[in-house]
């Protein structure tokens, strides 16, 4: 650990699901409640500030319909908080347990009755974290001393709520930008489906998707495998994914699809051929969208059927972002 690194986590709120997920039993574990999340989840932002004293942290909220900053450690450091002084605890744990907890309930209880039913602000808080790294990585490389610096800046989803086949387009957009800035993206699904979306951007950026399998050891999961920075990892066997959902959502009904015809101009997705891309315009032959139509199976195809690939475990697997296995390019006219 001889540079300084960043972690943002990203931390799913849905009372709906956490909800859910305080009543069903997992095999012999219990439900995991949001209570004992907590309780496991500051232990292990603290973990993360004490490895070392340049580390940084910031943790930001997906609540329904919106996205929140709850906690950053580069603005703590500016105030100073005389109201926590106690001679039994160590300042920067008591800042960051009293600022996290104290954000999200003033943030939960300003939720009205009709903002629960919304969808999580899921792909905002991904894209406030990609902002942020982005600024302190500017920041930081002004500095004298940039090479000493270095962030190694990663990013954590704690996510409950299922996919929302709306946001596939944002949830790539940000996983390229993320590519760019070379952050990692780790996921622990915590409760409900497999998100394809999200197991396709811990691959696709080198990072780590973990179901929580038993819920009483969520601390040993935090712990042993997204506490380690990405450079550590590598002397690590960090458990991956060997299962990978690579299905796409068509742009025209923003459903995943297990065949997809793919716009050879703009690389848009549809769930059928069409004669012109709603995206870039671009018109195809009538004789092409004729053998296409032909060609596809019919409408209920087995879930066996589905272009799920199973790959080796490991994390340098590279795969076509947009159009994974199954989508079928239609050549212009
Ligand atoms: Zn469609
Ligand atoms: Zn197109």
């Amino acid at each position: 650990m001889d540079t300084a690194s960043h972690l943002s986590v990203v931390i799913d709120l849905s009372p709906t699901q956490w909800h859910l997920s305080s009543e069903a039993a997992k095999g012999d574990s219990r439900p995991l409640s949001l209570e004992f999340f907590f309780s496991q989840l500051l232990v292990f932002l603290n973990s993360h500030i004490a490895c070392k004293d340049e580390n940084t942290l910031a943790v930001f909220g997906a609540l329904p319909g919106r996205s929140v900053l709850l906690f950053s450690s580069a603005n703590e450091a500016k105030e100073h908080r005389e109201d926590l002084a106690d001679a039994n605890a160590y300042l920067p744990f008591k800042t960051l347990d009293s600022t996290v907890m104290k954000s999200i309930s003033d943030h939960i209880d300003s939720l009205g009755v009709s903002d629960v039913e919304a969808p999580t602000g899921l792909v905002g808080a991904l894209t406030k974290a990609l902002c942020h790294i982005n600024c302190s990585t500017a920041t930081a490389s002004t500095q004298p001393n940039a090479q000493a610096t270095s962030l190694d800046p990663r990013i954590l989803i704690l996510s409950v709520s299922p996919d929302q086949s709306s946001s596939y387009i944002p949830v790539m957009n940000s996983i390229f930008s993320a590519q760019k800035l070379k952050v990692t993206i780790d996921v622990c699904k915590l409760f409900g489906s497999e998100s394809v979306f999200l197991q396709q951007a811990a691959h696709l950026t080198g990072g780590s998707y973990i179901y929580l399998d038993r819920p009483d050891a969520l601390l040993q999961y935090l712990t042993m495998s997204f506490l380690p920075p990405p450079a550590i990892r590598q002397l690590l066997s960090v458990p991956t994914q060997d299962k990978i959902d690579f299905r796409a959502a068509c742009f025209c009904h923003k459903r995943i699809i297990d065949i997809g015809f793919v716009c050879s101009v703009c690389l848009s997705i549809f769930c059928q051929p069409v004669p012109v891309c709603s995206t870039c315009r671009t018109k195809f032959p009538i004789k092409t969208l004729q053998r296409l139509n032909a060609a596809r199976p019919p409408a209920n195809v087995p879930k066996s059927a589905a272009p799920t690939r199973t790959l080796p475990s490991t994390n340098n697997i590279r795969a076509p972002a947009t159009n994974g296995s199954g989508t079928v390019p239609v050549p212009p006219r």
